[in-house]
């Protein structure tokens, strides 16, 4: 990957059609490119100027409106060019070829995926909890996602974060003293109340740790695998779960031949499903491509958070029901539902029995279904508390876990009185590096590969 500092052009608006469209520059000192693209016309900072795009031979490629931030005070930190067009990918694209041809002299090329943002990020416009939020609010699949992702892209996870480095700083300060001058080491932990902060370090920590695990959910949602025979009403139950029609709902066995996922939400939480092909061992029946369809459901299987087996609860479970069972892999949790209790005469309920949790529901009446909606919430493990949230990722859940293990193990070296200061330090120290990566402070380039290589060109 190329990431020298040379100046970066990209359309930073989405493929496709649209109203208007974006091409934008970033770079140390952009005053050439604007001088070569619209030659003695200047344009003031932060102004929208309108403007001709012109090619080099002096052809209209678009009108437009210009505008210039002039570093530091722009995304990136640097001078940065926006040109708005119309939104068409031809003449975005010709608008770019045109920059990227204006700029050469520059040594203009195109962005990498992220680049924008890393260097924001770099030149530090945003810490590195900031710029993921960046990308989770463009990929947020959901309101509650969304919020939460504006949420850290304000800062408010990273000021939450750096509160607890603070914490951790100011104790460690304290103890680094009383290292330098050991005479003053008696009775430290005493009379500094040291064990009196970590409690209350440890308090926040676990705070902001379920703040930021409840966020993550929203982040990644709950893959939900739908199994079941065919017929017994999987496309249904996807429709009536969803809202919506999504998958096509026939009496023919076997037509829903290929996975099929979608995106539902329940409260805020995007639940991935997967509809699977119709999966069924009378090998006569089987063809292929329904063979190649089956495959992939248990591929699909094994990644699952909670495996849907759903059975007619008028015919009961057959033979290849309960081949279906001996397949399921361990440790996934199964829901069972019982569908179609409009014709067998059950109660809609949610029981909870040793080997699974037995739902009774018609997906055709929509009965029952609210119990199944609320057993796959408490699966996640979201609990309504009316907190804000923040979007987090593994990363920070890691990053926030690792610390809470350092600060109990300072916890045990202060239970040992004063005997074990340089210990109690050590992993006070230990704690703080793995907060601060949360926000990029002590972060490796790898790990900023990862990160912004995963966005998407023009961000
Ligand atoms: P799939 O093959 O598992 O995806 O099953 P479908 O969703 O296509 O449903 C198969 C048939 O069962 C359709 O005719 C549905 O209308 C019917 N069905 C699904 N759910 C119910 C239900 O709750 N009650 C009744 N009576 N019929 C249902």
């Amino acid at each position: 990957m190329n990431l020298d500092s040379s100046p970066i052009a990209a359309i930073a608006t989405a493929p496709g059609r649209g109203g208007i469209g974006v091409v934008r520059a970033s770079g140390k000192n952009l005053q050439p490119l604007i001088a070569a693209l619209f030659g003695a016309t200047t344009l003031q900072p932060r102004h929208a100027t309108y403007i001709p795009f012109r090619q080099a031979d002096g052809a209209i490629i678009d009108q437009g409106i210009a505008i210039w931030f002039r570093g530091p005070n722009s995304y990136t930190g640097e001078d940065v060019l926006e040109l708005q067009g119309h939104g068409g990918p031809v003449v975005l694209q010709m608008l770019l070829a045109r920059v990227l041809e204006a700029g050469a002299e520059l040594g203009l090329r195109l962005a990498e995926p992220g680049e924008f943002t890393r260097r924001a990020y770099l030149n530090d416009k945003l810490d590195l909890a900031q710029a993921e939020a960046v990308a989770d609010l463009i990929d947020a699949s959901t309101e509650a996602a969304a919020k939460s992702a504006s949420q850290s892209l304000s800062g408010a996870f990273s000021r939450t974060v750096n509160d607890l480095v603070g914490g951790v700083t100011n104790l460690r300060m304290l103890v680094e003293a009383t290292l330098d001058f050991p005479e003053e080491e008696i009775d430290f932990l005493e009379k500094s109340d040291a064990r009196g902060q970590l409690a209350g370090i440890v308090t926040a920590l676990e705070t902001v740790f379920r703040q930021a695990a409840q966020g993550a959910l929203l982040r990644e949602g709950l893959n939900v695998v739908l199994v079941g025979q065919p017929n017994v009403g999987k496309s249904s139950l996807l429709n009536a779960l969803a809202g919506n029609e999504v998958a096509i709902v026939t009496p023919i066995a076997g037509t829903t031949r290929d996975k099929v996922t979608e995106t539902i939400q329940i409260e805020g939480i995007p639940l991935n499903i997967i509809d699977t092909a119709g999966i069924r061992n009378d090998d006569e029946a089987v063809d292929v491509v329904e063979r190649i369809g089956i495959e992939r459901t248990w591929g699909e299987v094994g990644k699952a958070d909670v495996i849907l087996h759903l059975l007619d609860a008028a015919h009961g479970p057959t033979r290849d029901d309960e081949d279906i069972v001996a397949a399921f892999p361990d440790g996934v949790p199964v829901l069972r539902i019982w569908n179609k209790i409009d014709l067998s005469g059950h109660k809609p309920s949610a029981d909870v029995m040793p080997d699974a949790t037995h739902v009774y529901l018609s997906a055709n009446e929509k009965t029952g279904i609210d119990l199944l909606r609320a057993e796959l919430l408490r699966i996640a493990g979201w609990q309504q508390t009316g907190e804000s949230l923040y979007l987090a990722r593994e990363r920070h859940l890691i990053a926030l876990k690792n610390a809470g293990v350092h600060l109990a193990r300072a916890g045990e070296h202060a239970a040992q009185n004063d005997q074990s200061l340089d210990l109690f330090a050590e992993e006070l120290r230990l704690a703080q590096v793995q907060l601060s990566s949360i926000t990029g402070e002590f972060s490796s380039d790898d790990l900023l590969g990862v990160i912004f290589g995963r966005f998407c060109i023009g961000k």
